[in-house]
């Protein structure tokens, strides 16, 4: 019982523990990946927001580009008589064939204009004239063309003469065609461009309508107000960012659609470039880190399956160990007395037998003379010698055990007859006669044996016992060398 406490409490020391150990590698690993998901979530938005920066100005160069042309030939133009003359619009026709600007007009200063295809219009109310009339650079907000369903800017620039704007160059853009050329397939196709006023009209969209499902006659302030913003953001504080000229970059979900929106100002107007990436599809560069995550992971749970396993090992190894000491007797390897004893007590009182169980007593003959003559390690060696051999003689499931000095004792289980027991009994004599201990090839052994027989004498070791010490006796009275079942007659 003593054992067995003590073994629950250094289990239980142990669970305890591993418990402790447990907890601590789930929370660091916690840590672990939630800085690292963090720093991934920091990149993504990084990457994105720079992307839209970058595509931002490169959209607003080409729009200077385009300014750049119309205000070259604003300056030829500023010392013409005539605005509106034939090698003028000569001149806008040879443009825009060169270049992307569509329809070029010159606009008197009481607003005639006259198109490169020598068609005159009265537009002194426009706001593209008015501005440009100021003195101003002026781009309009997207007009959809009803002839061809292209959606069309005008920039207009003032033509200077001195310090007096003596009338307005103008032309139209397909915006359509700017977000075409920023997006290259980028995050493999799945995320879309918008450029959008401030107050949310399309002014231009790109991307695979599979993934972009707003329209262009929707306002983007509309569409996105079915979204769920994350990460303390709302739809209001990307208006307010929109109005303040912020870039920024946020993440929406629609159920189980989860994606980034980054948005910069274009610098025109007040238009906002944006972009729209699947959060998938923005992960996939950091999915090599959540692969080995998992092989972390799995790591650790084989490592802790490991030591769990290494513990159970030991635990049992030396559980055994300590019932072997506890059992065995350490000289000859038999079972000790207490052990012997019980396990024979038991085995009797189990119902198991089938047939005669022997219960044999074995006392080596004039021991203590080996210990006189040799010496007590001779002695020793003898015992162990004796241990090992009825080891060998018996059937592993015999009981053999130790029961004083030089004294044995083995149940027999099971015998076919009494025949078969002298038989052994007498093997048994002849071994100890043949038996040499190396170190000591001159000792010579005997020894004599008492045999009682269960049911004859009884069904109880102490029964058993006491009969085979009587038949042991007899033997020794007899002279040694040799055993006796009692109630038989001697045998030597
Ligand atoms: P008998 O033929 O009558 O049995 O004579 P015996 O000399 O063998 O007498 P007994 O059986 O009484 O002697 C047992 C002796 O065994 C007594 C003791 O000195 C010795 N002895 C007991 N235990 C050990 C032991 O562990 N090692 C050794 N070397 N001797 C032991
Ligand atoms: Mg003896």
């Amino acid at each position: 019982m003593g054992h067995k406490a003590g073994h629950q409490d250094d289990l239980s020391k142990y669970a305890k523990a591993l418990g402790l150990f447990l907890i601590f590698i789930t929370i660091s690993l916690m840590i672990f990946f939630y800085g690292i998901q963090q720093k991934v979530e920091r990149n993504i938005r990084a990457v994105i927001t720079n992307n839209v920066e970058r595509q931002s100005y490169h959209l607003s160069t080409i729009i200077e580009v385009q300014y750049g042309y119309l205000e070259s030939i604003a300056a030829y133009f500023s010392d013409k008589e005539t605005l509106d003359a034939e090698e003028n619009i000569e001149l806008l026709r040879a443009v825009y064939e060169g270049s992307t600007l569509e329809r070029l007009a010159v606009f008197d200063s009481d607003g005639t204009a006259t198109y490169d295809t020598g068609e005159k219009k009265q537009v002194a109310n426009r706001d593209y004239f008015i501005e440009a009339m100021q003195g101003h650079r002026w781009l309009s907000d997207p007009l959809e063309s009803i002839v061809d369903g292209k959606t069309r800017v005008i920039l207009s620039v003032p033509i200077w003469r001195e310090d007096e704007v003596i009338g307005v160059l103008g032309g139209s853009y397909d915006v359509g065609m700017l977000s075409h050329m920023l997006f290259e397939d980028i995050y493999d196709g799945a995320g879309y461009c918008l450029i959008v006023t401030g107050d949310g009209t399309i002014v231009s969209y790109d991307g695979d309508p599979q993934f972009r499902k707003i329209q262009p006659e929707d306002n983007f302030f509309e569409y996105y107000s079915r979204m769920k913003f994350s990460g303390g953001t709302s739809l209001q504080k990307i208006k307010e960012d929109f109005a303040a000229k912020q870039t920024g970059c946020v993440k929406f979900s629609l159920e189980d659609d989860v994606r980034y929106i980054s948005y910069a100002p274009l610098g025109l107007n007040d238009w906002v470039m944006c972009y729209v990436v699947p959060l998938r599809t923005a992960q996939n560069d950091y999915q090599f880190i959540q692969h080995y995550e998992v092989l972390l992971f799995t790591g650790l749970v084989a490592a802790i399956v490991i030591l769990l396993f290494y513990f159970f090992r030991v635990n049992t190894r030396s559980r055994r160990a300590l019932l072997r000491d506890a059992q065995e007797d350490s000289l000859t390897g038999v079972y000790n007395k207490k052990s012997a004893e019980e396990r024979i007590e038991s085995y009797l009182a189990s119902g198991q037998q089938k047939g005669m169980q022997v219960l044999l007593m074995l006392d080596i003959d004039k021991f203590k003379e080996i210990n006189d003559v040799y010496g007590h390690p001779a002695g020793d060696e003898v015992l162990r010698n004796v241990g090992a051999l009825l080891q060998r003689q018996f059937r592993g499931d015999d009981i053999i055990g130790r029961i004083g000095g030089d004294e044995f004792i083995i149940l027999m289980k099971n015998c076919n007859g009494e025949a078969d027991v002298s038989h052994k009994a007498e093997e048994l004599c002849k071994m100890f006669r043949e038996l040499r201990i190396p170190e000591w090839p001159e000792i010579r052994l005997t020894c004599s044996m008492g045999l009682s027989f269960a049911p004859e004498h009884g069904n109880t070791y102490r029964e058993l016992y006491r009969s085979a010490d009587q038949a042991l006796y007899q033997t020794k009275q007899r002279g040694r060398d040799g055993y006796t079942c009692l109630g038989r007659e001697a045998r030597q």
